[in-house]
């Protein structure tokens, strides 16, 4: 099947889901809290991220803090030391470079240190709402199960750019990410819900094999 018309029913599906879970109300906040969410689950970045943009509302407050405080502010997700570090230099450098404003292009966010191309498509798609195309390991298993087989998130992007309208980047996105979380689950999809079952590659595979595809 196409995956223009894939993208269609996908997103048809999961029409009430079309958005990313991390809470936010402007791009510092997603790009804080995708930075956030690296190698931790949305729920536990959205437990925390309410306090700490109450404490930390702008680039410039996180410039300034001590290490030490951002590290007990968001101190229950993974990696926190790793990641309080970088969110002061990033905020560092959004203050020195762009005026505390967070930069709208994916080329300016991943000039941004701890910033890569899916967090950058993120704050392009969820936060300025531009056509961009978000690779996670959800997208990424969804895609691979369905046939469309890529080395890796970043190529999967750049393909998918080429072979999509960008009217359809930020559908699959999301339709794929919601996909992956409720649905094609990592370790046992539940194929009898999905609407792809009857053309999926893998529909019969993981029904009667889902063990081997843990961990995709
Ligand atoms: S049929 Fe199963 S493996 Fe294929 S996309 Fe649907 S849930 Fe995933």
């Amino acid at each position: 099947m196409e995956l223009q018309k894939v993208v269609k029913i996908l997103s048809e599906t999961h029409q009430n889901g079309l958005h990313f879970d991390l809470q936010f109300d402007n791009a510092y906040q997603l790009l804080i809290a995708a930075l956030l969410a690296a190698q931790a689950s949305d729920e536990s970045v959205n437990e925390i991220t309410k306090e700490f943009f109450r404490r930390f509302p702008s680039p410039e407050t996180v410039a300034e803090a001590d290490v030490e405080a951002l590290e007990k502010a968001i101190y229950p997700v993974n990696f926190y030391k790793t990641k309080a570090k970088r969110l002061k230099e990033c905020c560092q450098v959004l203050v020195e470079k762009y005026h505390g404003e967070v930069p709208s292009t994916v080329e300016e966010l991943t000039k941004l240190p701890g910033v890569g191309k899916k967090t950058a498509s993120m704050v392009i798609l969820g936060a300025f709402g531009q056509p961009a195309v978000v690779v996670d390991r959800h997208v990424l298993r969804v895609l691979s199960r369905l046939g469309f087989e890529y080395k890796d998130a970043d190529t999967a992007e750049e393909e998918i750019r080429q072979l999509l309208p960008p009217e359809y980047w930020g559908l699959l996105s999301y339709s794929f990410m919601r996909h992956g979380k409720t649905i094609c689950l990592a370790r046992k999809p539940l194929c009898e819900k999905c609407p792809l079952k009857d053309c999926c590659p893998s529909s019969t595979a993981t029904a009667s094999d889902g063990d081997e595809r843990e961990g995709i």
